[in-house]
């Protein structure tokens, strides 16, 4: 096959550079480079299920694509980025140190259910949100990452624990709603039945509460379960351990949330680190409470890991027991999510804990 002109316009205009990571692409625009080389649109499909189904890191391997066609992918397609380069197991547990080309690192974390596996991926290098009590964000943002580079983070975990991950959440390294349009095109693509078909109830995003996202996210077709993390039932509380609370205060993000749900018909689920002393009251409980009263959600009390550098303390099994009877009383739906992964550094807020 000839690869004219033509068909590096048709790139360009794509926005496809040379090289484009094929993970990264979306079933349209893979349909749009074929015909662009007078190819069939059905070559797309061909090509996500070698990806997606069959698994495969070569183009060579794509016995079905005809030759010439294959040389054309090879040419203008990378399919693997990023290498796995530490991998630490615990019994129910693994994180995975992802080396991206440019030599940036982040982490993902597969937790193994009774459900399925469910793999908490990063969506930044770094981040720029602060929250105090966090580990993932002590490395200042470095950059997005790429919708492929997501994609592929799920990939190499496939690869390595040779079972299908049935579940995502994005709570790993970032702020998903930081980088917006990348983590939309990752959805999209990872949610497409002949690529990793995870259906979007299987999705779980989770964000700070950058309120101007959120807004947007509720007009976004086929939606994933939303998480926010709130961590705090008034302002003066949660300005002192999330800095973004002071742009986007507690009335402005639960309101919000109410607009997402009322447009959406979904549940929102409110993230809840109980942090020893801090915002682990009774008093904390029922204001709490108060303010998620009528709110379509639930909450989630996550039993704080402590990390070696961090000033909070963990609260106590009693503590919590209480914080949940509290909510519970006041009709608030509460669970307390199972500990995973705290021997390892696993655990939410701990990625990249100890990594130099
Ligand atoms: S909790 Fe999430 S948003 Fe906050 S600093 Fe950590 S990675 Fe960033």
């Amino acid at each position: 096959m000839i690869i004219g002109l033509c068909f590096i316009s048709n790139l360009a205009g794509m926005g496809l550079k040379m090289g484009k990571h094929i993970y990264g692409c979306a079933i349209n625009e893979l349909e749009e480079y074929f015909l662009g080389i007078n190819e069939k649109k059905y070559r797309a499909i061909q090509t996500y299920e070698w990806l997606y189904q069959k698994k495969v890191f070569s183009f060579d391997e794509m016995t079905n694509i005809k030759h010439d066609l294959r040389e054309a992918l090879k040419k203008d397609f990378k399919i693997k980025t990023i290498n796995l380069i530490r991998v630490q197991k615990g019994s129910d547990v693994a994180k995975y140190l992802y080396e991206l080309k440019d030599k940036n690192t982040i982490e993902a974390v597969l937790m193994k259910h009774s459900y399925g596996n469910s793999l908490c991926i990063s969506t930044q290098v770094g981040c720029n949100i602060g929250c105090l009590f966090c580990e993932s964000g002590r490395l200042k943002k470095v950059r997005n990452l790429l919708p492929g580079e997501m994609v592929e983070q799920i990939i190499m975990a496939e690869e390595e624990v040779h079972e299908k991950i049935s579940h995502v959440v994005l709570m790993g390294i970032g702020e998903p709603f930081d980088n917006y349009e990348n983590v939309v095109k990752f959805l999209k693509i990872i949610n497409h039945h002949k690529s990793l078909n995870i259906g979007t109830r299987h999705i779980t995003l989770s964000t700070a509460g950058v309120v101007p996202r959120i807004n947007d996210f509720a007009n976004e077709e086929g939606q994933v379960n939303l998480a926010i993390s709130l961590h705090a039932p008034n302002n003066e509380i949660r300005n002192k351990i999330m800095p973004i609370n002071k742009s986007y205060n507690i009335e402005k993000l639960l309101e919000a949330c109410k607009n997402y749900i009322k447009r959406t018909n979904r549940r929102i689920t409110f993230e809840y680190i109980l942090l020893d002393g801090i915002n682990d009251s009774d008093d904390c409980a029922v204001e709490l409470s108060k303010r998620l009263k009528g709110i379509n959600c639930y909450v989630n009390l996550i039993p704080y890991n402590e990390a070696s550098n961090t000033v909070f303390k963990k609260s106590g099994k009693a503590v919590i027991l209480r914080f949940y009877d509290i909510l519970k009383k006041n009709k608030i739906n509460v669970t307390i999510r199972k500990e995973f992964g705290g021997q390892i550094d696993a655990a939410c807020g701990q990625l990249r804990a100890d990594n130099r």
